[in-house]
């Protein structure tokens, strides 16, 4: 296993919508900051609340101390507001920004064109230097929309080409795939570090759910296995803090160079996974 003080791991949370939600996050932001994590990232809802919510939560963590990076995406916005929000990232002391190009919102409709995530690295360098470290995302089992496989990676290699430092991954189960397409980003000519994003698992509905949306592969003896415990919610826990960790100790074995958890909010079983990793 890699030293694990040479260990980056980050925890990646959502924008809460109530103030009970609110109030949870500074527990488990506090809770989990005990873990030593190198930074927090919060999601990004492009348009309206969802991106005001993103703000309010980043800029509130910042002001207590916390490294956190916001995701973000042009969405409907244009170049202006963009600047506005990153000058009002860069004056909060803001230092890292997640960059994409998101999806579509609901009910839009076609009518919006989203910018390619390569077109707001390029954006942001130009316009505030290295200012911000950047990171993009990256898929292992490669992004629903893409065309063809070396397409991806090719286009994973424009974003970084643009002046991303980083890329964190999808999640996804199957660390072959994982392996697999590193041996190809190296091939690309990809040299800067891949992160992988690791889902923590707590609900077999949702996670199967969501994995069909965004083309992450829950391999069947897993999915069998998950469907198996049926109500028994302490045993499917359990069962899923044991594969992911053995999942990270497999990745960090074969040198990843570190962890990005989707908390989906919560401590636990985040928590305890990195306790298991002696990461802590
Ligand atoms: P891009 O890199 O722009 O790629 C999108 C698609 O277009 C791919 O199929 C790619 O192959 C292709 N492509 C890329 N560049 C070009 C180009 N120049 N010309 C032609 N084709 C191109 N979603 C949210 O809404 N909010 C979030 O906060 C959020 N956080 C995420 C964090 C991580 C780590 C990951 C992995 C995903 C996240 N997503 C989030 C989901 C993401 O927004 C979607 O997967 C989205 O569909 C693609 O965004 P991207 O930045 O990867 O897009």
């Amino acid at each position: 296993m890699s030293d694990a003080s040479q260990v980056h791991i980050s925890f990646e949370f959502f924008p809460p919508k109530t103030d009970a939600g609110r109030e949870k996050l500074v527990t488990t932001r506090r809770e989990l900051q005990q873990l030593k994590p190198e930074y927090f990232s919060v999601t990004y809802g492009a348009g309206g609340t969802t991106r005001d919510n993103t703000k309010g939560i980043v800029t509130q963590m910042r002001s207590e101390g916390f490294d956190v990076a916001p995701h973000l995406s042009f969405g409907g916005d244009d170049k202006n507001s963009m600047l506005a929000l990153l000058n009002e990232y860069k004056n909060a002391g803001i230092n890292r920004i997640v960059a994409l190009r998101g999806d579509m919102p609901s009910g839009v409709g076609g009518a919006l064109q989203l910018v390619y995530a390569n077109e707001l690295v390029a954006f942001i360098r130009e316009h505030f230097g290295e200012h911000f470290y950047l990171a993009v995302a990256a898929y292992p089992e490669i992004h629903p929309e893409a065309k063809s496989y070396d397409d991806d990676v090719h286009y994973l290699k424009g974003k970084l080409d643009a002046g991303a430092n980083s890329a964190i991954t999808q999640y996804f189960f199957n660390p072959d795939a994982f392996f697999y397409f590193m041996d190809h980003c190296q091939r690309a000519g990809i040299d800067k570090p891949i992160y992988p994003g690791i889902m923590p698992i707590t609900n077999f509905k949702n996670l199967s759910r969501f994995s069909d949306i965004c083309g992450a592969e829950i391999p069947r003896w897993i999915r069998k296995r998950l469907e198996s415990f049926g109500d028994d919610q302490e045993s499917l826990v359990n069962f899923g803090i044991d594969l992911i960790s053995e999942l990270c100790e497999t990745l960090l074995d074969n040198d990843a160079p570190g962890l990005h958890f989707y908390t989906m909010n919560q401590i636990e079983p985040t928590r305890q996974i990195v306790l298991n990793l002696d990461l802590a």
